[in-house]
């Protein structure tokens, strides 16, 4: 059986049409499946449409977030709850093509244990996304030492695989974590499509935002940066005390006031971004430390399977 896992968060126009163009498909290739549908804490009624959806089917679990947790730990939820023996994660706006699931699935058949989905064409995005999506990638990609450009989370995972991941407390980024478990991989290239409904709920802020706590939970890159600026401040400071001495021996010392003042602010400030960087990464210590919960389930609805 396949477990298909949706993330949902303001989406009641596409749920259900989300699931009857999924099942649909794996129906007419006669793949046996189920639906986890993640309510990210929507404030709009998509956890009523997965309530309509669980009892008109005999395959839907809904489960609902006590408020929005945001798609990563949605798609944690999602995982711990299959019945499967494989998984796949898609958006509930039909941006990934669900004709790919079959492919994928087929791949899993001969014994792939992740099928990687990957974006061939960024669909009509916002500029500034995609150019940022551009920067993240490249970005990610080298300090974290892997190919990460148009990589995305539709993925399908064996079982196995999703048990490891279910294993692991961090808070993670899905798309790199199936990299890092390693296992028998394979890649799907698909096109991303129009959303059928809806805006996308992502704002440049919140990119930003994830941007920046994906690169700090893969990379201590970031950290080391600031040991090296300090080493050519070091080297730099060294050169300028030489000049300095010579000048004082030279009788020339008074003029220097204003390299005085750039050095100190040069200095100053490269002490505050470093602050400020090691400060982020306590910030993530103290958070996985605090080992709060990733998510919290407030209610679920799992339909009648004697239907
Ligand atoms: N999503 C979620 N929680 C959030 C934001 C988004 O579960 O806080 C879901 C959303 O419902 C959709 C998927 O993640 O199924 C992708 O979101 P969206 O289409 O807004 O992002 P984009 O396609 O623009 O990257
Ligand atoms: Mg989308």
């Amino acid at each position: 059986m396949l477990s298909v896992i949706i993330p949902s968060y303001n989406e009641e126009k596409c749920i259900k049409s989300a699931y009857n163009a999924i099942y649909s498909l794996l129906y007419e290739n006669n793949i046996e499946s189920e639906f986890i549908f993640v309510d990210d804490g929507s404030q709009d009624r998509t956890y009523e449409m997965i309530k309509e959806l669980s009892e008109e089917n005999n395959n839907v679990t809904g489960l609902h977030f006590s408020r929005n947790f945001g798609k990563e730990s949605a798609i944690s939820a999602g995982l711990s709850a299959i019945n499967g023996d494989c998984a796949v994660v898609i958006d509930c706006d039909l941006q990934h093509p669900p004709e790919k699931i079959i492919e994928m699935y087929h791949l899993w058949e001969q014994g792939y244990e992740i099928v990687e989905g990957i974006k061939k064409a960024r669909g009509r995005e916002k500029k500034l996304h995609s150019i940022g999506a551009k920067i993240f990638y490249s970005a990610i990609s080298r300090m974290a030492g892997f190919d990460m450009a148009n990589s995305s989370d539709f993925k399908l995972l064996d079982r196995k695989v999703v048990e490891v991941l279910n294993r692991m407390p961090e808070r993670g980024f899905f798309r790199a974590i199936s990299y890092w478990v390693g296992y028998n991989k394979t890649t799907v290239e698909y096109d991303v499509k129009m959303r059928i409904d809806g805006e996308s709920k992502w704002s440049t802020k919140g990119l930003v935002k994830y941007a920046i706590s994906n690169i700090s939970s893969y990379s201590t890159a970031p950290m080391q940066i600031v040991t090296a600026l300090g080493s050519i401040m070091l080297i730099i400071s060294a050169v300028l005390t030489v000049w300095t001495i010579i000048d004082k021996l030279v009788g020339r010392s008074i003029e220097g006031i204003p390299t005085v003042i750039i050095i100190t602010i040069f200095i100053g400030s490269i002490i505050m971004i470093s602050l400020g960087i090691i400060g982020y990464y306590i910030a993530r210590i103290y958070e996985e430390i605090k080992g709060r919960p990733k998510y919290i389930i407030s209610s679920f609805v799992k339909s009648n399977n004697n239907k």
